[in-house]
């Protein structure tokens, strides 16, 4: 009698997946900043939070750096994706460094929420990881006003001076369900806290989530392409466990996946954080593939549409010499 055969491998490939607008932009502003201006272009922190992307863009000659204390007088600075506190352009202007601006506009967005309720004087309660660059920024913008909350165990601590007059905000790159559990426990604390605007979560965080948990449950594996000090890949290894993967792994590329997570699995989900370039994605397919698992099937959760003009100081100096 003929042995069976073996149970067909596949994965499934979460949409959308990969590159947001605001990282379209970030990235295309350095690539055209060292077209137009010519290499060394200084960049504060890593444009966006992937080794690949910033590796290639060194080797184009943009020179990454923590502070702007390590950028030479006259040279162009650009402000990564995350945002920058007031008191690091004050720091570039004082300088006369040529700066521009690569923070992403829904990053701006949540600045501009805690300027206006930091004017009313208000507790912000600004829900996020600290340390966290973005964090860094917003707080920046009003510091006597905004205290962090780092998940649940920050709801407790936190204090306020008048627990009537409290919002709450957070980082554009948490975990959709975290955060409304976070926002829940803080309600309970303080029950006339207000709502933001609009949502701070991105629509590309909470996208690419929901794309996982359409995955995730009928995975044994997800891979989540990302770099580990990138926030939202980081949550989609999270939400992949919380809805049913029994193993979820955040790997860099291709040359991370180990041989034995494969043992057993039939089928593979497969997704990447917002600055991760689709070609490692590509190459993710290309090593499963070599395992067997051949049958790829792409499961859209959202259709996405964003796109973000480029900062006005680059599209104004592209202009001046496309005339
Ligand atoms: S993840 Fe969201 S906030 Fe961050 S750059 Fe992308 S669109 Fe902007």
């Amino acid at each position: 009698m003929e042995s069976p055969s073996p149970a067909p491998r596949r994965v499934l490939l979460a949409k959308p997946r990969g590159y947001c607008a605001g990282v379209d932009r970030a990235v295309q502003t350095v690539e055209l900043a060292l077209d137009r201006y010519g290499a060394p272009i200084y960049v504060r922190k890593q444009i966006v939070h992937n080794t690949h992307v910033v590796k290639r863009l060194e080797e184009r000659g943009a020179i990454f750096v923590d502070e702007l204390d390590e950028v030479p007088d006259g040279a162009i600075v650009i402000f990564s994706a995350h945002g920058v506190a007031p008191t690091v352009h004050q720091e570039a202007a004082a300088r006369g460094l040529k700066t521009i601006d690569a923070t992403c506009p829904l990053v701006t967005k949540v600045h501009n929420e805690a300027k206006r309720f930091a004017a009313k004087d208000y507790d912000i309660l600004l829900i996020g990881h600290a340390g966290h660059e973005e964090v860094e920024g917003t707080t920046g913008e009003a510091p006597d006003h905004i205290r962090l909350v780092d998940g649940l165990d920050g709801v407790d601590k936190v204090q306020v001076r008048n627990p009537d007059k409290v919002v709450w905000l957070s980082q554009t790159t948490l975990s959709v369900d975290e955060t409304k559990e976070t926002v829940a426990r803080l309600r309970e604390r303080f029950p006339n806290l207000i709502d933001p605007p609009s949502d701070d979560i991105c629509y590309a965080t909470s996208n690419r989530q929901a794309a996982v948990k359409r995955i995730a449950p009928q995975c044994e594996l997800v891979l989540v392409v990302g770099s580990a000090n990138s926030s939202n890949s980081k949550r989609l290894v999270e939400v992949a466990k919380a809805y049913g993967a029994k193993a979820a792994h955040l790997v860099d590329d291709a040359s991370y996946i180990r041989e034995e997570w494969l043992e057993g699995v039939t089928t593979v989900g497969l997704t990447s954080g917002a600055s991760v370039p689709e070609e490692l994605v590509q190459g993710v397919l290309k090593r499963l593939a070599e395992s067997g698992f051949t049958d790829v099937e792409e499961v859209e959760a959202v259709e996405e549409h964003m796109r973000f003009a480029l900062p006005y100081e680059l599209r104004r100096d592209l202009r001046a010499v496309a005339k």
